[in-house]
């Protein structure tokens, strides 16, 4: 569903990735680790497009994204992703942080998206905090409805990019909680994370990165149990 080829990204002479080649199959979960600056952020921007690349080739669901004439808003919606910052409206309530891009980007019917806001809210266990102000929210529930204003875009992927690593240690469990379910519903997962326990419990795959390149990849009993790189294992032992 996502084929990453020989893909290259520099900003200014900083060659920030370096070679990656990645395939994504429908369904899968892939968690990507790796030390800060590895270039873990970028390699996933660059799948729903938010940051362009050099060099190589991505295609999502057999469609070159990479290429002149993409179709950035198909590729969005496409692919949602959930950063960190959860960036919630704040002055409109949670039902209509959830249903603002469905209404306003795909111009959906009202009733229709309520309705699928109302279930995704009920799904990530905040149905009744529709009605609240994301600034009465705690830090692990704002981020759950960022996860179901993703969702409410019908993407056929996902992208998680560290979105507990701001949060509260009694909220982030919550949240991981959310992702857990989403994955195993059968939606495709990229998540990077520094939660290894998690990583090692959700992926199918687990890819270590680092200096720009993907040094090893692999089940997570693998990855986590017997890394074969030096520089797998010595990040491993400082995190474990
Ligand atoms: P972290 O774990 O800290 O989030 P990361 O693996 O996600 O790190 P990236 O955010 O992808 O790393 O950044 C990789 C490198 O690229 C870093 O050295 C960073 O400073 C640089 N970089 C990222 N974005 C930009 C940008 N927009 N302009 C210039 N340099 C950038
Ligand atoms: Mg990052």
């Amino acid at each position: 569903i996502i084929d990453i080829r020989g893909l290259h990204k520099s900003f200014g002479n900083f060659e920030v990735l370096k070679g990656i080649d990645l395939s994504v199959h429908q369904g899968e979960v892939i968690c990507i680790i790796g030390p800060s600056g590895s270039g873990k952020s970028t390699l996933i921007r660059t799948i729903n497009g938010l940051t362009p690349i050099n060099k190589g080739e991505i295609f999502v669901e057999g469609q070159l994204i990479t290429g002149p004439k993409v179709d950035k808003l198909a590729l969005r919606r496409k692919v949602g992703m959930v950063f960190q910052q959860y960036n919630l409206f704040p002055h409109r309530t949670v039902l209509d942080n959830v249903m603002m891009a469905p209404r306003l980007v795909l111009k959906e019917p009202k009733a229709e998206v309520r309705e699928r806001a109302r279930a995704l809210l009920a799904k990530v266990r905040l149905a009744e905090k529709e009605d609240h102000f994301p600034g009465e929210l705690s830090g692990g529930q704002q981020q759950r409805v960022a996860i179901a204003r993703s969702l409410c875009m019908r993407p056929d992927m996902m992208l998680f990019d560290e979105v507990t690593a701001a949060l509260d240690p009694e909220t982030v469990k919550e949240v991981l909680n959310t992702i857990k379910e989403v994955a195993t519903e059968g939606m495709t997962c990229v998540l990077v994370t520094h939660e290894m326990g998690f990583a090692r419990e959700i992926a199918d795959r687990v890819i270590f990165t680092d200096g720009g390149r993907i040094v090893e990849m692999g089940p997570p009993a693998q990855i986590f149990s017997d890394p074969q790189d030096t520089r797998t294992k010595e990040f491993l032992s400082q995190v474990l």
